[in-house]
């Protein structure tokens, strides 16, 4: 089977992982603060937050902009559930903006028609979770216009978009955003195992976050509210979790890092290649926004017809192609039907779901791999279509 996404892994990566296994520290060591820097650096942020996955960066993010019981959070329902979880997991109520067809990103058109509606009601959301689908940036200058205007914070969910740019700079710089987050899963474009990093540039969201994912503890003078008893003493001055990343962990990351740029140039390649080839067939490809460079984590081909969907995706699955379905509209998903949500609430992604499916697309995806699945998806849409 040809998977949608793999992770690579060189001798260089083994080695750096089994010099922090062979050295004093397997946890809280360099390496950590060495990896959030060398992100850090690459995306122009000021701090980067390593925790262990792209979800407990969603949660530190919100727990660090006071969101909790009472607050709304808006989202896309095209994500990954964890983008809406997050909210939830601090007490807020959720709700979703549709995507435009093109992106699957968040139509800001949509975004402000809804603002408008909210604003009257007097229910505006205190944040925006706004999702890099595939790697490409949302317009985020005009939904940053939009939350300024409103006074909405916004977290961007960049966990496909790690080596990504937007309008010349990279995603991640926060540019646009409270927080920007990525994920380290092995699907994603650089791999720490489980793993995730929060950017920002403001130092008092960083403080929070750093503090949220050690228990709410510090160690930091500055912060705590009685003079020290001695080089021992810590503080507890929030609830918070245990959401460490492992030294173990951060060396990996700091050592796939160093490939980053090739990936994302590898991934273009091959999105570059899927557009020509497939360009004559019954399929919509991904929208290419002038202002992105995409990272290319997915590549999601849409059908005409509907009614083929499933014929088309099992054949490929038959024929040895990995292919995926990113994602199921997150209000259709039963717990959040449980919250009054339901089909026909975000017409754009359920139209979206009925005709999408994911493609291989990853670093070591060979031409005649590439070759293969053309070729397959030619005769699934000749025989179903
Ligand atoms: C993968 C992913 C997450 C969760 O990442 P983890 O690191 O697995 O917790 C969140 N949001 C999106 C959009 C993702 O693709």
């Amino acid at each position: 089977m040809i998977p949608y996404g793999r992770q690579d892994v060189t001798q260089e990566d083994i080695e750096a992982v089994t010099r922090v296994l062979q050295s004093d520290f397997l946890t809280q060591g360099p390496k950590v603060p060495e990896f959030e820097g060398k992100v850090a650096a690459l995306t122009n942020s000021r701090h980067g937050v390593a925790v262990n996955s792209a979800t407990s960066a969603l949660h530190v993010s919100c727990l660090a902009l006071g969101i909790g019981e009472g607050d709304l959070v808006w989202t896309s329902p095209i994500t990954f559930v964890a983008s809406a979880n997050a909210a939830r997991l601090c007490g807020a109520s959720v709700d979703f903006v549709d995507i435009e067809p093109g992106t699957f990103n968040i139509c800001p058109e949509k975004f402000e028609a809804k603002l408008v509606a909210a604003a009257r009601v007097n229910c505006l959301p205190k944040a925006l979770i706004a999702v890099h689908m595939c790697g490409q940036s949302p317009d985020m200058a005009r939904i940053s216009e939009l939350a300024r205007e409103y006074q909405i914070r916004l977290i961007e969910d960049a966990s496909h978009a790690i080596g990504a740019r937007y309008r010349g700079e990279p995603v991640g710089c926060c540019h646009y955003s409270d927080i920007a987050v990525f994920s380290f899963h092995p699907v994603k474009i650089i791999t720490t195992l489980e793993g995730g990093m929060a950017m920002t540039n403001d130092r008092q969201l960083a403080d929070a976050m750093i503090d949220y994912r050690s228990h709410g503890v510090t160690r930091d003078e500055a912060r705590m509210r009685s003079s020290s008893h001695g080089p021992w003493y810590y503080e507890q001055l929030r609830l918070g979790l245990n959401y460490r990343l492992t030294d173990l962990a951060a060396a990996l990351g700091s050592s796939q890092l160093d490939r980053l740029s090739d990936y994302v140039i590898r991934r273009n390649a091959i999105a570059d290649r899927y557009d020509a080839s497939l360009a004559d067939l019954p399929l919509d490809l991904p929208k290419r926004n002038p202002d992105c460079y995409s990272s290319f984590h997915l590549y999601v081909i849409r059908l005409k017809d509907v009614s083929a969907h499933r014929a088309v995706f099992e054949r490929l699955r038959e024929d040895g192609i990995g292919v995926n379905l990113h994602y199921i509209p997150v209000h259709l998903q039963p717990y959040y039907r449980d919250l009054g949500f339901e089909r026909g609430d975000f017409p754009n992604a359920e139209d979206y779901y009925e005709r999408a499916i994911s493609i291989p697309i990853y670093p070591k995806l060979t031409s005649d791999d590439q070759n293969k699945i053309v070729t397959s998806i030619e005769r699934a849409l000749n025989d179903f279509c």
